[in-house]
């Protein structure tokens, strides 16, 4: 390993520009997955700048009904929350879902949103990975590809982002609060984690230097009927193959409205916006939701290994929005 520089930021001011100077500095918030790293040799700063014990750990009420989630709120903390469970299930459910008790209790929302890929490409140094090392190519074109993306991805990556949370807050257009050395701005989830493109080592929009200090629940009644499906290899202690995050606000037995984001699809959490559409206005029945299911996924691209995760997909989405609409299978909303 590497050897490193430590310093505990007084204030997240000093932890910015201390980042800041330094292109090889980064901070460091449960270190669940950024030690990780290190010990692997995926990553290896030369300075560690510790903000987990300055970053807002709190959630507090917004005008409206929203909720301000402090970057340091660790994930069971969030999970745990009453007004998360009641007014955004699908959030507590997706946390809940993730990692394992003992790593929610470390893992901050800021880390949870910027932890990286889990291709296991990306994660062996011995092997070539775009997103390791840009210009080296990717080995898991060729490689063992059930974990990767069907949608999105590029001839210069195919890795998946492994978050579940994020998935939750893109479905309920959360906004990311952030500071950087050129002051505060605000990035809504959708526009938070990039497709790869040609620049795979690029997982987010944010500025070397910038920090996560919050995320932005929008007050949104819709949220309160929400769910959070994941489908992995494992019922605990895995990440998923495929997931959804859907809320639906019935009127009568029509959709008057809904809410889709899928994971373990793209290197970014997708939001199934032509699903959505698909969706909107019309019945709550087992076919419907089937139909959004194929609009979304048309474009998929699966690899060698990972042609299940379309039908997984539209699976997942079909189950979801029966549990939440009450539609009986092929009936109608009850
Ligand atoms: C065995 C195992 C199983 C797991 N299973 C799951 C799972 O099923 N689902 C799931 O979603 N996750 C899973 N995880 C991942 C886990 O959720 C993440 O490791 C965790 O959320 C990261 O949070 P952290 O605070 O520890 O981040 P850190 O490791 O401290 O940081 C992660 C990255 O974010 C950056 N960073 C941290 N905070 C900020 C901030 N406020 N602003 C800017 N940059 C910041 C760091 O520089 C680093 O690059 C698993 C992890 C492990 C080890």
């Amino acid at each position: 390993m590497r050897p490193f520089e430590y310093e505990l930021a007084a204030d997240a001011e000093r932890a910015i520009s201390a980042v800041a100077a330094r292109p090889d500095a980064t901070f460091l918030a449960g270190g669940t997955n950024l030690v990780d790293h290190m010990k692997l040799g995926v990553a290896s700063p030369d300075l560690l700048v510790d903000v987990s014990r300055l970053l807002p750990a709190t959630i507090d009420e917004r005008d409206g009904g929203g909720l301000r989630i402090g970057a340091g709120v660790r994930n069971a903390d969030l999970a745990a929350d009453m007004r998360v469970r009641t007014r955004y299930p699908a959030l507590a459910q997706a946390l809940l879902a993730g990692a394992s008790g003992q790593l929610r209790n470390l893992a901050t929302t800021g880390g949870n949103l910027l932890q990286r890929t889990r291709c296991a490409y990306f994660r062996d140094p011995s092997m070539a990975c775009n997103k390791r090392e840009p210009g080296a190519g990717c080995a898991a074109l060729d490689g063992y590809t059930r974990y990767h993306a069907v949608l999105g991805a590029s001839e210069h990556c195919v890795a998946t982002n492994p978050s579940d949370m994020a998935v939750a807050l893109l479905a309920f257009d959360a906004v990311v609060q952030v500071s950087g050395p050129d002051g505060a701005r605000e990035v809504p989830l959708a526009d938070l984690h990039r497709l790869p493109g040609d620049a795979p080592e690029r997982d987010t929009t944010l500025r070397h230097g910038e920090l996560i200090t919050a995320v932005d629940l929008p007050p949104l009644p819709i949220a309160a009927r929400s769910a959070y499906r994941k489908v992995r290899d494992r019922a605990s202690y895995a990440f998923a193959l495929v997931s959804v995050a859907a809320a639906v606000a019935l009127d009568d037995e029509a959709i008057a409205d809904v809410r889709i984001a899928f994971g373990g699809v793209a290197h970014a959490p997708w939001r199934a916006s032509r699903a959505e559409a698909a969706l909107r206005g019309g019945p709550a029945t087992e076919a419907a939701f089937r139909a959004a299911a194929d609009a979304e996924l048309a474009d998929a691209r699966p690899l060698r290994d990972n042609a299940f995760k379309v039908p997984m997909a539209t699976g997942a989405l079909v189950a979801t929005l029966r549990e939440l609409t009450g539609a009986g299978a092929g009936g109608d909303a009850r």
